[in-house]
């Protein structure tokens, strides 16, 4: 297998979309050949698309497993396709949430409409000019270490008195683990000039901002960032590691696979094949990317962390290294739930990687920043994954808009949640002492209600499978502390119900639906008076 990789030491590759007609079984296969299967469009238990490098077509082939080329030349093609309109509808912003108006000071890059490097610092600066009283000018994120080519990462901390360390509850945004998913980046950007302008004409952002402290590292990978930019400076560069010499010809670490928590756990969730674009490094930590992010975890007590991917419209959580391995309760009711809110607007399918898009990673940021629970508190890490398979690695210029946009609400909720933090734990508590069964396929779905926030009423939505016994099938809401408000007789064969909560007080509440066999997901209500 290692000489299959041997060519792939050429500096620049050329890369392919390609469709793999297989199932999981196929992709864990391809894994372990050392094959890229974690971004792109996942059709349970029939095909898996994304780019390729020609190393990973190679490897393909000779895997025997069925597959078709889309795209010869997928940089080139990203390029020829920058400033194509949109003619998906499927692609347009979901309509069922607020529209996001662009921040004035959000700008286009230029590169494809991404940002260069340079850029994206330029931002960092302007953000501290203009709002020095919310965000504090870019820092380094360690002073003594840089990355192979002598960088430091960089980041800024947006709250109501960014220069002082308080002690609110702090949440990490970090985007650019690797290098070719720029969407990472531009939504972050797109989300930090929408706080900073609508801090004192929005009462719900001002109130984040006072009460958490938010972190953004937004290029965790700068020398491949770079990389990509030299390579193909309109655009499309598919570089996705870091550009560590390997000393056998090839470059990289995929950073995304080097954090120590059950790092090489097997060689199907990472691969130790340099050329790889999933090569774990020679030992967990061995980068100094993730061990800058290590210490830096590990010196600020996070509540949350989301670390910004793309493509794949997905939001995971851990675990990661196996599958059908779930985090302990109530945690795992935390990831869930938390996921199912976090992704209602946005649409993004939810759960771990096994469960979303059919594949196992070992040594991802989501794994360390949940499970390293010795030097420092645990951490609710999520990956969000923006965008659909036409948007690819390198949208479309009049699709950088919306994209940002449709994670807005995502964004938000996260830095809600911890401001949240304490109540979060106090309700999974109470959910799980009601025999909850954990990661069962519920057979009442769909759970959602709106509007949320509500003030009089809000309409809940759910679906009762066929399997639900429908004579006693109810809603109840619960306050934080789990104690019952409110209980709803429904009928299954509707699909929604109205909820008075006029009598309700304004603060959190909860509630799922059960016919006295299953119980459905837990929800989140927030009444405002
Ligand atoms: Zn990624």
């Amino acid at each position: 297998m290692i000489t299959l990789f041997a060519f792939s030491a050429v500096a620049q590759q050329k890369y392919y979309r390609v469709q793999l007609l297989t199932n999981e079984k196929g992709l864990q296969r391809l894994s372990a050949a050392g094959v890229t299967i974690d971004h792109g469009d996942f059709i349970k238990g029939s095909s898996f698309t994304s780019d390729f490098s020609e190393a990973e077509l190679s490897a393909i082939k000779q895997s025997g497993i069925q597959h078709k080329v889309l795209i010869n030349d997928v940089s080139a093609y990203y390029v020829a396709h920058s400033n194509d309109a949109v003619t998906d509808k499927s692609e347009a912003a979901p309509v069922t949430c607020t529209t996001y108006a662009k921040p004035k000071n959000f700008k286009l890059g230029t590169m494809g409409g991404f940002y260069t490097y340079a850029e994206m610092l330029a931002t960092l600066d302007s953000m501290a000019a203009k709002y020095p009283n919310l965000i504090t000018v870019k820092q380094v994120v360690s002073s003594t270490l840089t990355t192979a080519q002598g960088r430091p990462l960089y980041y800024v901390k947006i709250s109501d008195h960014p220069n002082v360390d308080e002690s609110e509850p702090k949440i990490l945004y970090t985007s650019l683990h690797h290098a070719r998913e720029p969407e990472s980046l531009t939504q972050l950007v797109f989300y930090m000039w929408y706080i900073l302008e609508n801090y004192k004409k929005s009462p719900y952002v001002k109130s984040l901002v006072d009460s958490t402290e938010m972190f953004f590292i937004p290029c965790l990978n700068p020398d491949g960032y770079i990389y990509n930019q030299t390579t193909n400076p309109n655009g499309g560069g598919l570089w996705r590691k870091n550009r560590r010499v390997n000393g056998d010809g090839t470059f990289g670490v995929d950073l995304n696979r080097n954090y120590g928590y059950k790092w090489g756990y097997d060689n199907v969730g990472s691969s130790n094949f340099t050329s790889s674009d999933t090569y774990r490094g020679p030992s967990p930590f061995s980068e100094p990317e993730i061990q800058m992010v290590r210490d830096f975890c590990n010196s600020h007590p996070f509540y949350f962390a989301l670390n910004n991917h793309t493509y794949s419209n997905v939001l995971i959580y851990p675990w990661g290294y196996k599958a059908n391995t779930y985090t302990p309760a109530p945690d795992s009711l935390i990831f869930k739930n938390d996921a199912i809110r976090l992704a209602q607007c946005n649409g993004y399918v939810t759960g771990t990687p096994n469960q979303t898009v059919g594949y196992i990673v070992n040594g991802s940021s989501d794994d360390w920043m949940y499970g390293e629970q010795t030097t420092k508190a645990k951490i609710f890490s999520l990956t969000p994954e923006a965008g659909t398979s036409a948007d690819g690695f390198w949208p479309r210029k009049n699709r950088i808009l919306p994209l940002a946009q449709i994670n807005m609400d995502m964004n938000l909720t996260a830095a809600q949640f911890t401001k949240e933090s304490v109540l979060a734990a106090v309700v999974a508590t109470a959910a799980n002492n009601d025999n909850m069964i954990e990661e069962k396929q519920p057979a009442i779905t769909g759970l959602s209600n709106a509007p949320n926030p509500c003030n009089s009423y809000t309409y809940v939505s759910y679906q009762a499978g066929k399997s639900t016994g429908s004579n006693d099938l109810k809603l109840t809401v619960f306050n934080a502390s789990g104690v019952v408000v409110k209980t709803i007789q429904l009928n299954a064969l509707q699909t929604k119900v109205l909820v008075n909560t006029a009598n309700l007080n304004a603060g959190i509440y909860y509630y799922s639906i059960t016919d006295g066999q299953h119980k459905s997901n837990v929800a989140k209500l927030i009444v405002v008076k």
